[in-house]
């Protein structure tokens, strides 16, 4: 089994003000992409493939995410492996065409974050140009569950202490308009710090029990609509760290390989590269170093899963 985590491009539409992400490497070369499917069909030994689309904005390199997403499904499809794909996504450009192209490749399942309601959205998940996204982003889901298809989409609700007040008329507004769609699960989280340039003023709830009784207060609102929630304190227990599964590597937009999405520019996260034949350069003892966290690490119960988290997440 292989889970490769694909950067097509680290440059990305929207400037949110939580991002860790430095936006310093553009669009995956022609060269990597032929190298991620030799990789691909390197691996006479495989069973079951997984390719989850990350970025930056995966779909601002529409055309590499299907070039590599087209080449891994036919070649799992004719050599009877089992294949699946998913999509970390902004959702600004996945609009309903985009969305049957890469169902048609088996991109099915997609992860959404929204911000509160239209107006709080707007003020964190900008787009590079300073505009909002939330009308875009509702009339692309809306688009996509037109779509008689089997898929799943995630809708990460973030909160934080400025768009608390905003959530409830989220939520309506949600239920009215997808209650039914059991296609769609809500998933509510705060704000995280994962170092980027504004972390010192995020205005995270930083107290446990707050955010354990705020995400009961909208989990239960959201019960009216929805049938498929994620609960944190439930469904995190069951969670597994896909960075400390050996089978599992991150691949970014400049051939760098490396195990964790959020850690992108820590140097014990690059494990090695991916070279032009599709073999990987390894060290490691910096591969080890995530597969075997120490003893008192929580990942290290998580490490004994062998079962892949369906999404990349921080
Ligand atoms: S959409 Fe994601 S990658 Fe783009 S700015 Fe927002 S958090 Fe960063």
């Amino acid at each position: 089994m292989l889970r490769l985590i694909l950067l097509p491009t680290e440059q990305c539409n929207f400037r949110c003000t939580y991002c860790y992400e430095a936006f310093e490497i553009g669009k995956m070369s022609q060269g990597i992409q032929e190298a991620v499917c030799r990789l691909i069909e390197g691996r006479d030994d495989l069973r079951y493939l997984q390719l989850s689309w990350f970025g930056g904005e995966p779909l601002a390199a529409f055309d590499v995410v299907k070039r590599i997403g087209g080449f891994a499904h036919e070649h799992c499809e004719r050599n009877g492996i089992a294949y699946n794909a998913d999509m970390t996504t902004n959702g600004y450009l996945l609009d309903g065409e985009r969305a049957a192209t890469l169902l048609d490749q088996k991109v099915e399942s997609y992860r959404i974050s929204l911000d509160g309601d239209r107006e709080a959205h707007d003020r964190t998940r900008i787009r590079a140009n300073g505009r909002g996204s939330f009308d875009r982003i509702l009339k692309n889901i809306e688009a996509i569950v037109q779509i008689d298809r089997e898929f799943r989409i995630m809708l990460r609700i973030h909160y934080h202490r400025e768009n608390l007040e905003s959530i409830p008329g989220l939520i309506e507004r949600l239920g009215r308009t997808f209650g039914r769609e059991d296609r769609i699960t809500l998933f509510f989280r705060n704000i995280s710090r994962f170092g980027g340039p504004n972390d010192a003023a995020l205005p995270i709830v930083e107290e446990k029990e707050k955010r354990q009784a705020i995400e009961k207060t909208f989990e239960e609102q959201a019960k009216t609509w929805f049938t498929n929630l994620y609960s944190n304190e439930t469904d995190d227990k069951k969670y597994v760290c896909y960075a400390c599964q050996g089978n599992s590597l991150v691949i970014r937009a400049n051939g760098a390989v490396q195990k964790c999405t959020v850690a992108l520019y820590d140097d014990r996260n690059t494990i090695g590269r991916l070279n032009d034949d599709g073999t990987l350069t390894v060290d490691q003892g910096k591969f080890r170093a995530w597969i075997a966290p120490p003893s008192d690490s929580p990942c290290r119960s998580a490490a004994k899963h062998a079962v892949p988290p369906p999404y990349a997440r921080p």
